[in-house]
């Protein structure tokens, strides 16, 4: 049977910035004896957002970070140790969309890999419709449950907006024929990946940030400072080695910097 034509595009919200020391624990990176100043490791951490077109629907994978995000993340540590200010004006969330001409209410569903703000950030456009919010159950109960309004990367008030429609996963679920997503805890509490089965250039997996970078992923998997559960993790990426080996899929990375100079970006191009 004919594969159904899905289109992928994944859209380059410019980057926030970071110590790469938090994505990857790199021993030549810290100062010891011999190299008691090592150089800095600031640089850019991008983030991007997966739209697929279906025939069945139109899915889109996280909401990046808001453009409002000095004042949206007041309070969070976030606004210091990961600014959002590598970002030009056509890059912003809404800005992008405009650029694939869609409207918010153009989508069926829109998957959340993860609750933290940066993956989170946008969540708030798709209140009071009737688009479904697609989260593991674990993630939506872990990040409910945080004392206060905010606990490391999660943020009440992206999430705890009346208005959106919930769908809690449980397990591995395959939402539209050729476009699943899995569990990859470790991260989080209850993180997922996307992946899609195109018909011209096979399977392509979306890990966020169940692997932040081609570093991360190994072989063998270098693990990191922001991580809930660290052998979670690592067995979460040897899950997504799996899957990608028996398809031999193309990987796109969560915030890997490299990566996303070498890859198709919206709305120039697709991958289909
Ligand atoms: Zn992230």
């Amino acid at each position: 049977m004919a594969k159904p034509a899905i289109k992928v595009h994944i859209q380059h919200h410019g980057n926030m910035m970071c110590d790469y020391k938090w994505l990857l624990v790199n021993a030549e990176w810290l100062a010891s004896k011999s190299n008691p100043n090592p150089p800095s490791t600031w640089g850019p951490c991008p983030t991007h957002t997966v739209v697929v077109d279906h025939p069945d629907g139109r899915l889109l994978f996280d909401t990046t970070c808001p453009r409002d995000w000095q004042q949206h993340w007041k309070n969070a540590a976030a606004q210091n140790w990961f600014p959002y200010e590598d970002v030009a004006p056509e890059q912003y969330f809404e800005e992008r969309l405009k650029q694939l001409k869609l409207d918010p209410s153009d989508f069926k569903y829109v998957a959340l890999s993860h609750l933290h703000l940066d993956h989170a950030g946008n969540l708030r456009t798709f209140r009071n419709t009737d688009i479904r919010i697609l989260v593991h159950q674990k993630e939506y109960q872990g990040a409910i449950s945080i004392p206060g309004e905010v606990q490391g990367f999660h943020l009440k008030r992206d999430y705890m907006v009346d208005g959106l429609r919930w769908v809690q996963l449980t397990e591995d679920t395959e939402i539209m024929e050729g476009v699943r997503l899995f569990e990859a805890p470790g991260h989080t509490w209850g993180t997922m990946c996307l992946m899609v089965d195109l018909p011209n250039t096979g399977t392509i997996i979306f890990t966020s940030d169940a692997a932040y970078m081609r570093e991360s992923y190994g072989p063998p998997p270098v693990g990191a400072a922001i991580v809930w559960d660290s052998l979670g993790w690592l067995n979460s990426v040897e899950r997504i080695r799996s899957f990608a080996n028996m398809r031999d899929a193309t990987i796109i990375f969560g915030h890997d910097p490299k990566q996303i100079k070498e890859i198709r970006l919206a709305p120039e191009a697709f991958y289909d």
